[in-house]
Protein backbone atom coordinates (compact mmCIF):
# COMPACT_ATOMS: atom_id res chain seq x y z
CA UNK A 1 0.00 0.00 0.00
CA UNK A 2 1.29 3.48 -0.60
CA UNK A 3 1.36 5.98 2.16
CA UNK A 4 3.66 8.48 3.74
CA UNK A 5 5.88 5.63 5.08
CA UNK A 6 6.59 4.19 1.54
CA UNK A 7 6.51 7.37 -0.94
CA UNK A 8 7.38 11.03 -0.39
CA UNK A 9 3.64 12.91 -0.32
CA UNK A 10 3.77 16.05 -1.32
CA UNK A 11 1.67 19.67 -2.14
CA UNK A 12 2.58 22.31 -4.75
CA UNK A 13 3.36 25.51 -3.48
CA UNK A 14 1.17 28.11 -4.84
CA UNK A 15 2.65 31.28 -6.17
CA UNK A 16 5.86 30.65 -6.69
CA UNK A 17 5.18 31.54 -10.54
CA UNK A 18 4.51 34.97 -9.53
CA UNK A 19 6.61 37.49 -10.25
CA UNK A 20 8.29 38.04 -6.96
CA UNK A 21 9.47 34.78 -7.74
CA UNK A 22 10.40 35.38 -11.14
CA UNK A 23 12.57 38.25 -10.75
CA UNK A 24 14.12 37.15 -7.56
CA UNK A 25 16.75 35.48 -9.82
CA UNK A 26 15.25 35.06 -13.36
CA UNK A 27 14.09 31.56 -12.88
CA UNK A 28 11.06 30.60 -14.32
CA UNK A 29 9.67 26.74 -14.18
CA UNK A 30 11.45 25.70 -17.48
CA UNK A 31 14.95 26.89 -16.08
CA UNK A 32 14.36 25.39 -12.52
CA UNK A 33 14.43 22.19 -14.08
CA UNK A 34 17.61 22.97 -16.08
CA UNK A 35 18.79 24.12 -12.61
CA UNK A 36 17.54 21.01 -10.83
CA UNK A 37 19.70 18.61 -13.29
CA UNK A 38 23.11 20.87 -13.04
CA UNK A 39 22.77 20.36 -9.08
CA UNK A 40 21.41 17.25 -8.78
CA UNK A 41 22.81 15.48 -11.83
CA UNK A 42 19.76 13.75 -12.14
CA UNK A 43 18.41 12.57 -15.59
CA UNK A 44 14.76 12.22 -15.16
CA UNK A 45 13.14 12.63 -17.79
CA UNK A 46 9.57 11.81 -16.77
CA UNK A 47 7.52 13.13 -14.11
CA UNK A 48 8.43 12.33 -10.02
CA UNK A 49 4.41 11.99 -9.45
CA UNK A 50 3.43 8.14 -8.55
CA UNK A 51 2.27 6.91 -11.58
CA UNK A 52 2.25 9.43 -14.02
CA UNK A 53 4.47 9.34 -17.34
CA UNK A 54 4.30 12.59 -18.63
CA UNK A 55 7.41 14.51 -19.46
CA UNK A 56 9.19 15.97 -16.53
CA UNK A 57 9.09 19.40 -18.37
CA UNK A 58 8.75 21.81 -15.19
CA UNK A 59 10.50 21.95 -12.00
CA UNK A 60 7.63 22.13 -9.13
CA UNK A 61 7.80 23.73 -5.94
CA UNK A 62 6.28 21.78 -3.55
CA UNK A 63 6.57 21.00 0.32
CA UNK A 64 6.69 17.12 2.26
CA UNK A 65 4.13 17.14 3.50
CA UNK A 66 5.27 14.46 6.35
CA UNK A 67 5.24 16.62 9.59
CA UNK A 68 7.81 13.88 11.22
CA UNK A 69 10.29 15.59 8.31
CA UNK A 70 11.69 18.52 7.55
CA UNK A 71 9.07 21.43 6.18
CA UNK A 72 11.71 23.33 3.92
CA UNK A 73 10.66 23.97 0.14
CA UNK A 74 12.38 21.69 -2.71
CA UNK A 75 12.61 21.45 -6.37
CA UNK A 76 11.28 17.78 -8.14
CA UNK A 77 10.90 17.49 -12.04
CA UNK A 78 7.16 17.08 -12.99
CA UNK A 79 5.01 17.69 -16.25
CA UNK A 80 2.93 20.47 -16.76
CA UNK A 81 -0.08 19.41 -15.45
CA UNK A 82 1.23 18.65 -11.76
CA UNK A 83 3.17 21.68 -11.80
CA UNK A 84 0.10 23.69 -12.81
CA UNK A 85 -1.37 25.86 -10.17
CA UNK A 86 -4.90 24.95 -9.93
CA UNK A 87 -3.33 20.80 -8.85
CA UNK A 88 -3.97 21.45 -5.39
CA UNK A 89 -4.38 17.82 -4.34
CA UNK A 90 -1.04 16.20 -2.49
CA UNK A 91 0.65 13.42 -4.47
CA UNK A 92 2.59 10.53 -3.92
CA UNK A 93 6.49 10.61 -5.79
CA UNK A 94 7.94 7.64 -7.32
CA UNK A 95 10.33 5.85 -5.02
CA UNK A 96 13.65 7.10 -6.58
CA UNK A 97 13.01 11.00 -6.60
CA UNK A 98 15.95 13.27 -5.82
CA UNK A 99 14.41 16.20 -4.40
CA UNK A 100 16.19 19.18 -4.46
CA UNK A 101 15.80 22.00 -1.26
CA UNK A 102 15.47 25.56 -1.96
CA UNK A 103 15.16 27.69 0.57
CA UNK A 104 12.40 30.53 1.69
CA UNK A 105 14.12 33.07 -0.30
CA UNK A 106 13.87 30.14 -3.34
CA UNK A 107 17.48 29.62 -3.68
CA UNK A 108 19.49 26.83 -3.81
ZN1 LIG B 1 2.85 14.30 -13.82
Amino acid sequence: MVNMNTHTFVSNISGTSNPYYADSNSKTESSWIKTYKEKTGSSRTMCSALECGANASHGAHVRDNDNRKSQSWAIIPTCASHNHPSNTDPYHLKGDVIMMEVNINNRV
